[in-house]
């Protein structure tokens, strides 16, 4: 089996697994106790909240447990809607952010709140002129991912925070693809919260985190128990924080040897796909994109097609994010970035990892090439 879907989720590491165990088996007092079982597991959490913080250059009190990328932007966009709604209702994001982000600014738009979804060049770039031209007197928000997960195109995040800071205006960037993939310090990017999610990292799935900066005041999330300084109340998922902790260290550790390693696989993948098969387009930017990010889109192919196809031969990919899959309707990213319905529905996304070898590659090509014939010549009689 080929394991091309990365950017959906990534294999478990096992030194991951084994930091997590004995926080399943004898370490299961409650972090909040006062007995030592209890308290090693809180000691494990701020372990995992230091190390995590370090990744992005922030203070251990700022970061907050949560179930995920899912649940962190949905709190950093309604926590800060909630809490700026007297300054203004109007929120600023773009056309291709994950649904995460996209929906909750639908149900704001349903609770009175006015959302501005900027458009994106050819390569899915944010433009920066555009963003200036949207701010209003009564923005309290804005929200653009650090990089997209369809296409692998960064933003210029730095930018972005620069004007933010500017103007006033509360920043938020949905980190899930970049936080441990490439270096991230919200510092430099001048980012106010900031979203990411263990799965994605080697890590284990249902636990993520959001930066809050201090002094920024956002409403608490769950009610209930003072947990995440009473702002995200519930038991701590100990096991969880606690992989997700060696997760991050482990993927900073790696950064300056993966990224290089990786990128090469990618843009080696990405030329033999162009020499060898005819009429097909790569989607978002060439080198502002994720170290692991492939996405193509092929002429007169369907994409669901070539997914099924790939199946049978042991290669999984995708066709953009794991939650479009089900749905039918073409990317909306892809869609935003200027290509019509039979390219969107023509593409797929192949995502590397770390584990990924040149045979990997050279096997790939060889069936992509051989499926893409085969479509277009059943297509054709
Ligand atoms: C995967 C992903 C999410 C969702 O994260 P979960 O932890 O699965 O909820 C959000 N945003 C982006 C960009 C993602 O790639």
């Amino acid at each position: 089996m080929i394991y091309l879907d990365n950017a959906a989720t990534t294999r478990m590491a096992s030194e991951v697994l084994e930091a997590m165990l004995p926080y399943f088996t004898t370490e299961y007092g409650n972090p909040g106790a006062v007995y030592a079982m209890g308290s090693g597991g809180k000691k494990a959490v701020n372990e995992a909240r230091r190390k995590i913080a370090a990744v992005i250059g922030a203070g251990q009190e700022e970061i907050y447990f949560t179930s995920g990328g899912s649940e962190s932007d949905n709190w950093a966009i309604k926590g800060a809607a909630e809490s700026l709604c007297e300054r203004g209702r109007h929120i600023i994001t773009t056309k291709i952010e994950h649904y995460a982000v996209l929906r909750t600014c639908k149900y704001l738009e349903k609770k009175g709140y006015e959302v501005t979804y900027l458009d994106v060049d050819r390569e899915g770039l944010v433009r920066i002129r555009d963003l200036e031209a949207a701010v209003r007197k009564d923005t309290i928000l804005i929200s653009v991912m650090s990089a997209n997960n369809e296409v692998g195109t960064i933003q210029p995040i730095g930018e972005i925070g620069k004007l933010a800071r500017e103007k006033g205006i509360l920043f938020h960037t949905d980190a899930v693809q970049t936080f441990g993939q490439i270096p991230v310090n919200v510092e430099e990017l001048g980012v106010d919260m900031l979203s990411a999610s263990a799965h994605k990292l080697n890590g284990p799935k249902g636990v993520g985190m959001l930066y809050l900066r201090k002094g920024v005041k956002l409403a608490a999330f769950l009610h209930g128990g003072t947990q995440e300084r009473g702002r995200r109340a519930g038991t701590e998922n100990v096991p969880g924080i606690v992989g997700f902790g060696v997760a991050a260290e482990r993927a900073s550790g790696r950064l300056e040897e993966k990224e290089p390693r990786e990128k090469e696989l990618r843009d080696y993948l990405i030329r033999r796909i162009e020499s060898e098969i005819p009429d097909c387009r790569l989607n978002g930017h060439r080198t502002k994109r994720l170290p692991g990010n492939v996405n193509f889109s092929f002429g007169a192919v369907e994409g669901e097609a070539l997914l099924i196809l790939l199946d049978r031969k042991g290669i999984c990919a995708s066709s953009g994010s794991a939650c479009t899959s089900r749905e039918s309707a073409p990317s909306h990213v892809l869609l935003a970035m200027g290509l019509d319905e039979e390219q969107a529905n023509g593409s797929i996304r192949l995502t590397l990892s770390g584990d990924n070898t040149r045979e990997e590659m050279d096997v790939t090509v060889q069936q992509l090439k051989q499926i893409v014939e085969y479509l277009r010549e059943i297509k054709r009689s």
